[in-house]
Protein backbone atom coordinates (compact mmCIF):
# COMPACT_ATOMS: atom_id res chain seq x y z
CA UNK A 1 0.00 0.00 0.00
CA UNK A 2 1.10 3.86 -0.52
CA UNK A 3 3.16 5.56 1.91
CA UNK A 4 1.93 7.86 4.30
CA UNK A 5 3.11 11.25 5.10
CA UNK A 6 2.03 13.68 8.05
CA UNK A 7 2.75 17.38 7.41
CA UNK A 8 1.87 19.46 10.01
CA UNK A 9 1.34 23.05 9.20
CA UNK A 10 0.36 22.00 5.72
CA UNK A 11 -2.75 24.47 4.86
CA UNK A 12 -0.61 27.12 4.16
CA UNK A 13 2.87 28.61 3.17
CA UNK A 14 5.77 26.03 2.86
CA UNK A 15 4.01 23.41 4.04
CA UNK A 16 1.48 23.32 1.34
CA UNK A 17 4.28 22.99 -1.45
CA UNK A 18 5.68 19.86 0.82
CA UNK A 19 1.47 18.74 0.63
CA UNK A 20 2.31 19.13 -3.60
CA UNK A 21 5.71 17.87 -3.39
CA UNK A 22 4.89 14.32 -1.74
CA UNK A 23 1.61 13.75 -3.38
CA UNK A 24 3.32 14.16 -6.98
CA UNK A 25 5.70 10.87 -5.18
CA UNK A 26 2.94 9.04 -4.96
CA UNK A 27 2.05 9.66 -0.94
CA UNK A 28 -1.05 9.42 0.74
CA UNK A 29 -0.76 12.90 2.61
CA UNK A 30 -2.45 14.13 5.91
CA UNK A 31 -2.35 17.71 5.88
CA UNK A 32 -2.81 18.65 9.39
CA UNK A 33 -3.31 22.04 10.31
CA UNK A 34 -4.86 23.99 13.33
CA UNK A 35 -6.50 26.09 10.70
CA UNK A 36 -8.84 23.95 8.96
CA UNK A 37 -10.08 26.58 6.12
CA UNK A 38 -6.38 26.26 5.18
CA UNK A 39 -6.05 22.59 5.39
CA UNK A 40 -9.83 21.71 3.89
CA UNK A 41 -8.51 24.34 0.93
CA UNK A 42 -5.14 22.56 0.14
CA UNK A 43 -7.11 19.47 0.67
CA UNK A 44 -9.34 20.25 -2.73
CA UNK A 45 -6.77 22.33 -4.35
CA UNK A 46 -4.50 18.85 -4.84
CA UNK A 47 -7.05 16.48 -4.57
CA UNK A 48 -6.91 15.33 -8.76
CA UNK A 49 -2.89 14.41 -7.95
CA UNK A 50 -3.65 11.59 -5.37
CA UNK A 51 -4.76 10.96 -1.87
CA UNK A 52 -4.76 14.12 1.02
CA UNK A 53 -6.77 14.36 3.72
CA UNK A 54 -7.32 17.76 5.87
CA UNK A 55 -6.97 16.79 9.57
CA UNK A 56 -8.02 19.32 12.58
CA UNK A 57 -4.10 19.45 14.43
CA UNK A 58 -3.08 21.74 17.00
CA UNK A 59 1.04 20.88 17.26
CA UNK A 60 1.14 22.53 20.71
CA UNK A 61 -1.59 21.16 22.43
CA UNK A 62 -0.96 17.27 23.72
CA UNK A 63 -4.13 15.40 23.16
CA UNK A 64 -4.88 16.95 19.84
CA UNK A 65 -2.12 15.26 18.67
CA UNK A 66 -2.25 12.12 20.38
CA UNK A 67 -5.88 11.77 18.57
CA UNK A 68 -4.84 12.91 15.64
CA UNK A 69 -2.10 10.86 14.95
CA UNK A 70 -5.16 7.86 16.42
CA UNK A 71 -7.41 9.09 13.51
CA UNK A 72 -4.63 8.65 10.64
CA UNK A 73 -3.79 5.07 11.65
CA UNK A 74 -7.52 3.97 12.43
CA UNK A 75 -8.03 5.55 8.93
CA UNK A 76 -4.72 4.75 7.04
CA UNK A 77 -3.00 1.85 9.44
CA UNK A 78 0.21 3.29 8.99
CA UNK A 79 2.91 6.59 9.10
CA UNK A 80 5.92 6.46 7.03
CA UNK A 81 6.91 10.43 7.45
CA UNK A 82 6.70 13.45 9.50
CA UNK A 83 7.43 16.57 7.75
CA UNK A 84 7.46 19.07 11.46
CA UNK A 85 6.86 21.90 9.26
CA UNK A 86 4.06 23.92 11.69
CA UNK A 87 5.40 27.07 13.20
CA UNK A 88 4.54 30.91 14.20
CA UNK A 89 6.27 31.79 11.79
CA UNK A 90 7.00 35.77 12.63
CA UNK A 91 10.43 35.91 13.85
CA UNK A 92 10.01 39.44 15.23
CA UNK A 93 8.80 40.21 18.69
CA UNK A 94 9.56 42.98 21.71
CA UNK A 95 12.54 43.77 22.78
CA UNK A 96 13.87 40.58 25.24
CA UNK A 97 13.57 43.25 28.30
CA UNK A 98 9.90 43.71 27.66
CA UNK A 99 9.21 40.30 26.14
CA UNK A 100 6.65 38.42 28.36
CA UNK A 101 6.92 35.02 29.33
CA UNK A 102 3.99 34.57 27.87
CA UNK A 103 4.74 35.09 24.38
CA UNK A 104 8.30 33.43 25.05
CA UNK A 105 6.42 30.51 26.20
CA UNK A 106 4.09 30.84 22.79
CA UNK A 107 7.22 30.22 20.84
CA UNK A 108 8.27 27.39 22.27
CA UNK A 109 5.20 25.54 22.54
CA UNK A 110 4.30 25.88 19.07
CA UNK A 111 7.72 25.61 16.94
CA UNK A 112 10.01 23.34 19.31
CA UNK A 113 7.57 21.11 21.78
CA UNK A 114 5.39 20.85 18.85
CA UNK A 115 7.91 19.10 17.04
CA UNK A 116 8.40 17.18 20.60
CA UNK A 117 4.69 16.11 20.79
CA UNK A 118 4.62 15.41 17.17
CA UNK A 119 7.45 12.86 16.91
CA UNK A 120 6.68 11.66 20.45
CA UNK A 121 3.01 10.01 19.48
CA UNK A 122 4.27 9.51 15.50
CA UNK A 123 7.64 7.49 16.08
CA UNK A 124 5.52 3.77 17.33
CA UNK A 125 3.97 3.80 14.06
CA UNK A 126 7.60 5.32 12.14
CA UNK A 127 9.48 2.61 13.51
CA UNK A 128 7.33 -0.10 12.40
CA UNK A 129 7.45 1.05 8.60
CA UNK A 130 11.74 2.40 8.99
CA UNK A 131 10.63 5.93 7.84
CA UNK A 132 11.74 9.41 8.98
CA UNK A 133 11.20 12.67 10.18
CA UNK A 134 11.84 15.85 8.77
CA UNK A 135 11.98 18.90 11.00
CA UNK A 136 11.67 22.47 9.86
CA UNK A 137 13.86 24.92 11.62
CA UNK A 138 15.79 28.12 9.88
CA UNK A 139 18.07 29.85 9.31
CA UNK A 140 17.45 31.72 12.45
CA UNK A 141 18.39 29.07 14.79
CA UNK A 142 22.07 29.85 12.96
CA UNK A 143 22.32 33.71 12.96
CA UNK A 144 20.07 36.50 13.89
CA UNK A 145 18.31 40.22 13.49
CA UNK A 146 17.86 41.93 16.25
CA UNK A 147 14.47 41.30 18.78
CA UNK A 148 13.81 37.62 17.33
CA UNK A 149 15.08 35.72 19.99
CA UNK A 150 11.99 33.45 21.18
CA UNK A 151 12.05 32.42 17.59
CA UNK A 152 15.62 31.63 17.54
CA UNK A 153 15.59 29.70 20.45
CA UNK A 154 12.87 27.57 19.48
CA UNK A 155 14.76 26.97 16.11
CA UNK A 156 17.78 26.76 18.16
CA UNK A 157 15.69 23.61 19.91
CA UNK A 158 14.48 22.09 16.92
CA UNK A 159 18.11 21.78 15.27
CA UNK A 160 19.42 19.56 18.42
CA UNK A 161 16.13 18.02 18.86
CA UNK A 162 17.05 16.58 15.41
CA UNK A 163 20.52 15.37 16.19
CA UNK A 164 19.24 13.72 19.49
CA UNK A 165 16.25 11.98 17.97
CA UNK A 166 18.39 10.66 15.51
CA UNK A 167 20.80 9.31 17.85
CA UNK A 168 18.48 7.34 20.04
CA UNK A 169 16.18 5.88 17.19
CA UNK A 170 18.96 4.75 14.52
CA UNK A 171 18.89 2.62 13.00
CA UNK A 172 14.47 2.25 12.61
CA UNK A 173 13.81 5.81 11.73
CA UNK A 174 16.13 8.46 10.00
CA UNK A 175 15.72 12.43 11.52
CA UNK A 176 17.00 15.95 9.67
CA UNK A 177 16.75 19.07 9.29
CA UNK A 178 16.03 21.87 7.29
CA UNK A 179 16.74 25.11 7.61
CA UNK A 180 15.19 27.65 4.92
CA UNK A 181 16.15 31.04 4.51
CA UNK A 182 14.15 33.81 3.21
CA UNK A 183 10.94 32.09 1.89
CA UNK A 184 8.02 34.24 -0.13
CA UNK A 185 4.68 32.07 1.01
CA UNK A 186 2.58 34.97 0.23
CA UNK A 187 0.92 32.94 -2.79
CA UNK A 188 0.66 29.79 -1.01
CA UNK A 189 -1.72 31.49 1.95
CA UNK A 190 -5.41 30.03 2.24
CA UNK A 191 -7.69 31.49 -0.69
CA UNK A 192 -5.11 32.81 -2.69
CA UNK A 193 -5.05 35.81 -0.18
CA UNK A 194 -3.08 38.86 -2.48
CA UNK A 195 -0.31 39.04 0.06
CA UNK A 196 1.89 41.72 -1.55
CA UNK A 197 5.40 40.24 -1.74
CA UNK A 198 7.51 42.19 1.21
CA UNK A 199 11.02 42.34 -0.77
CA UNK A 200 12.35 44.84 -2.58
CA UNK A 201 14.75 44.92 -5.46
CA UNK A 202 17.69 45.15 -3.23
CA UNK A 203 16.47 42.02 -1.12
CA UNK A 204 16.86 39.81 -3.82
CA UNK A 205 19.88 41.12 -5.49
CA UNK A 206 21.43 40.63 -1.97
CA UNK A 207 21.34 36.94 -2.18
CA UNK A 208 23.87 35.10 -3.99
CA UNK A 209 21.86 33.38 -6.28
CA UNK A 210 20.14 36.56 -7.15
CA UNK A 211 16.55 35.82 -5.74
CA UNK A 212 14.30 35.22 -2.85
CA UNK A 213 13.37 31.44 -2.06
CA UNK A 214 9.92 29.48 -3.15
CA UNK A 215 8.06 27.22 -1.19
CA UNK A 216 8.99 24.59 -3.42
CA UNK A 217 12.68 25.38 -3.08
CA UNK A 218 11.96 23.16 0.65
CA UNK A 219 9.97 21.01 -0.77
CA UNK A 220 12.27 19.40 -3.44
CA UNK A 221 14.59 18.64 -0.46
CA UNK A 222 11.88 17.45 2.05
CA UNK A 223 11.10 14.64 -1.05
CA UNK A 224 14.63 14.02 -1.27
CA UNK A 225 15.02 13.37 2.29
CA UNK A 226 11.77 11.29 2.23
CA UNK A 227 12.78 8.52 -0.22
CA UNK A 228 15.11 5.83 0.54
CA UNK A 229 17.93 7.00 -1.94
CA UNK A 230 18.68 9.57 1.61
CA UNK A 231 19.03 6.29 3.39
CA UNK A 232 22.60 7.36 4.44
CA UNK A 233 21.51 10.45 5.83
CA UNK A 234 20.68 11.37 9.35
CA UNK A 235 21.05 13.67 12.00
CA UNK A 236 22.05 16.33 9.80
CA UNK A 237 20.12 19.75 8.92
CA UNK A 238 20.56 21.39 5.34
CA UNK A 239 20.59 25.30 4.45
CA UNK A 240 18.46 26.04 1.63
CA UNK A 241 18.78 30.18 1.70
CA UNK A 242 20.01 30.88 -1.70
CA UNK A 243 23.55 31.32 -0.49
CA UNK A 244 22.87 34.27 2.58
CA UNK A 245 24.80 32.21 5.36
CA UNK A 246 27.88 31.84 3.98
CA UNK A 247 27.91 35.13 2.03
CA UNK A 248 30.82 37.75 3.96
CA UNK A 249 29.06 41.04 5.01
CA UNK A 250 31.42 43.69 5.35
CA UNK A 251 31.02 46.93 3.71
CA UNK A 252 28.31 47.62 1.29
CA UNK A 253 28.75 44.75 -0.91
CA UNK A 254 25.89 42.94 -3.49
P1 LIG B 1 2.81 30.08 7.27
O1 LIG B 1 2.39 30.99 8.37
O2 LIG B 1 2.56 30.47 5.85
O3 LIG B 1 2.21 28.63 7.50
C1 LIG B 1 2.28 28.02 8.75
C2 LIG B 1 1.12 27.05 8.90
O4 LIG B 1 1.23 26.43 10.18
C3 LIG B 1 -0.25 27.75 8.85
O5 LIG B 1 -1.13 27.08 7.98
C4 LIG B 1 -0.72 27.71 10.30
O6 LIG B 1 -2.13 27.64 10.43
C5 LIG B 1 -0.04 26.43 10.80
N1 LIG B 1 0.09 26.41 12.26
C6 LIG B 1 0.45 27.43 13.08
N2 LIG B 1 0.40 27.04 14.37
C7 LIG B 1 0.00 25.74 14.36
C8 LIG B 1 -0.24 24.78 15.39
N3 LIG B 1 -0.11 25.10 16.68
N4 LIG B 1 -0.62 23.53 15.02
C9 LIG B 1 -0.77 23.21 13.71
N5 LIG B 1 -0.58 24.08 12.70
C10 LIG B 1 -0.19 25.33 13.02
O7 LIG B 1 4.38 29.88 7.55
P2 LIG B 1 5.57 29.36 6.61
O8 LIG B 1 6.37 30.57 6.26
O9 LIG B 1 5.09 28.46 5.55
O10 LIG B 1 6.41 28.55 7.71
C11 LIG B 1 6.41 27.13 7.80
C12 LIG B 1 7.60 26.72 8.64
O11 LIG B 1 8.79 27.16 8.02
C13 LIG B 1 7.59 27.34 10.05
O12 LIG B 1 8.08 26.40 10.97
C14 LIG B 1 8.53 28.51 9.90
O13 LIG B 1 9.11 28.88 11.13
C15 LIG B 1 9.55 27.93 8.93
N6 LIG B 1 10.34 28.92 8.20
C16 LIG B 1 9.76 29.82 7.35
C17 LIG B 1 10.56 30.74 6.65
C18 LIG B 1 10.00 31.75 5.69
O14 LIG B 1 10.73 32.65 5.26
N7 LIG B 1 8.74 31.68 5.31
C19 LIG B 1 11.94 30.73 6.85
C20 LIG B 1 12.50 29.80 7.72
C21 LIG B 1 11.69 28.89 8.38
Amino acid sequence: SQKVALITGGGQGIGRAICHGLLNQGMTVICADIDMEAADETAALYSDIGTIHALSFDVSDESSVQEGLQNIIDEFGRLDVLVNNAGISTPFTDPIEDLSLDEWQRYLDVNLTGVFLSSKYSLPYLREQKGCIINIASTRALQSERDTEAYAASKGGVLALTHAMAISQAPDVRVNCISPGWIEVGDWQKSRSSIEPMHSPADLAQHPVGRIGQPHDVAYMVCYLATDVASFITGQNFVIDGGMAVKMQYGDTQ
